[in-house]
């Protein structure tokens, strides 16, 4: 049998676990935050997660974390995506856990020790800043520069823009030009900047078209416009030496990219008890809506959705934990997942009704967030771009594109 679907004990255990977890406890202490501080909220609910050895799901247990490979650790992340507690509370929110995953990975001794260990404590938090006005999408026309004075720091100039999580940020990973000369992927390094810094100035948190909730700068710091301006940086927080910074900052998205996907999943799982509850108790012209086939049709897409998402996130895991090559799988997966969640949380409002558009639910709520993430990470088409090429680069090589749409599954 080349595929084997059952779950392992250990993981299945683990995800039972964390879906306890996030139903009995993060989910309730959501209303919490109508009338406490988020700091006590969260304070209790991360001490208990600790307690229950529920901690940085994705680094290793020499880190302090709970050591999952791969399969667990999407289970997990799978499961608290449903509350806006979930993963706060286990230390394993985006933008954070990308970024020390990156620390991990390229940091020295001395880095670790200063900067990693107070991440993975949950004592600190940290923002990605590479994004510019000018270079996005394409990210290698960023245009900050860093450069050397003399052997102790380095000045850096430029400006970010939308840096999520600047706000409520200790430290910062902040890629800037090193050498305008080298070929273009080599010419950025990633700098560890401690926050907050007179050089790293946050203009404004720009105002999106997500509803915020009233603990939305404390849960996540906003989206922050930042100038950058003779930021001296020791030169020992270069992290993983010049001219890697762009390598860096792509592994990084790579991971960031899945984990989004895989809180969609529990989004969308969410969204569509929602609305089949909905249907279950609503009649209108005398017939209960959920009897109708044309709202079955609509859970039924959603269902489908849903299985895929799950499909793809289980056959990337299993990539991962063998050490496979999933850049196409991750690539497709991202721009199916943001889809998919949109989708069915759009559908979910429409079964709804009025009250689906309404902010006494979530998901109007929900719906102005996952737009997001057709953007971030890089754009649907320009994953869809590289997906398209690599269909191609399969045929010209294979005579057939199998290999870059899913064909080593069977
Ligand atoms: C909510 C949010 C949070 C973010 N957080 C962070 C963060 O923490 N740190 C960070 O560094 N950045 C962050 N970003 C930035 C994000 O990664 C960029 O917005 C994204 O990469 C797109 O870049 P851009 O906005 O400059 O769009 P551009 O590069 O200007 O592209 C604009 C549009 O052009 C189209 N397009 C671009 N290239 C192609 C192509 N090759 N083929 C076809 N069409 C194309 C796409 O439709 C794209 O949406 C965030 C963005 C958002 C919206």
């Amino acid at each position: 049998m080349s595929i084997d679907f059952e779950i392992p004990a250990e993981a299945k255990a683990v995800r039972e676990k964390v879906r306890k977890w996030v139903h009995d406890e993060c989910i309730p202490a959501e209303k919490e935050l109508d009338t406490k501080p988020l700091k006590e909220v969260l304070g209790r609910l991360r001490a208990k997660a600790r307690a229950q050895g529920l901690w940085c799901p994705f680094a290793p247990k020499e880190y302090g974390g709970m050591g999952l490979g791969p399969l667990a650790n999407s289970l997990v992340q799978m499961e608290l995506g449903e509350s806006t507690l979930g993963a706060l509370s286990m230390n394993t929110q985006g933008p954070d856990d990308a970024s020390i995953m990156t620390i991990m990975t390229h940091a020295t001794e001395h880095q670790k020790e200063k900067f990693l260990k107070p991440l993975l404590n949950g004592e600190k938090r940290i923002c990605f800043s590479m994004t510019e006005k000018v270079a996005g999408g394409d990210a290698t026309g960023m245009q900050t520069r860093a450069e050397r004075d003399g052997n102790a720091n380095y000045i850096l100039n430029g400006e970010k823009w939308f840096t999520s999580s600047a706000g409520v940020a200790d430290l910062a990973l902040v890629m800037a030009k090193t050498d305008p000369n080298a070929p273009r992927h080599k010419q950025f390094s990633t700098f560890i900047v401690e926050l907050p810094n007179p050089g790293y100035n946050i203009k404004r948190d720009i105002k999106t078209m997500a509803i915020e909730g009233p603990h939305a700068h404390a849960l996540s710091g906003g989206h922050s416009e930042v100038e950058i301006k003779d930021l001296k940086v020791p030169a020992e927080n270069l992290l993983g030496g010049e001219g890697n910074g762009f390598d860096m900052g792509q592994h990084r998205l790579a991971y960031g990219r899945l984990r989004h996907g895989m809180h969609n999943v529990a989004k969308a799982q969410r969204a569509l008890d929602m609305a089949t509850e909905y249907v279950t108790k609503r009649s209108t012209f005398g017939v209960l809506l959920a009897d109708r086939q044309a709202v079955q049709f609509m859970l039924a897409d959603c269902a489908s959705q849903l299985y895929m998402a799950r499909l793809m996130l289980l056959h990337i895991a299993y990539k991962a934990e063998k050490g496979l090559d999933l850049t196409q799988e991750n690539s497709i997966a991202k721009v199916y997942l943001a889809r998919m969640v949109h989708k069915v949380i759009d559908t979910a409002i429409q079964l709804h009704g009025a009250l689906g558009y309404s902010q006494d639910l979530p998901l109007a709520k929900w719906y102005t967030e996952v737009r997001m993430q057709r953007l971030v990470d890089g754009p649907d088409e320009v994953h869809k771009w590289k997906v398209g090429r690599n269909v191609i680069k399969a045929f010209r090589k294979h005579g057939t594109t199998a290999s870059a749409a899913g064909g080593d599954l069977i």
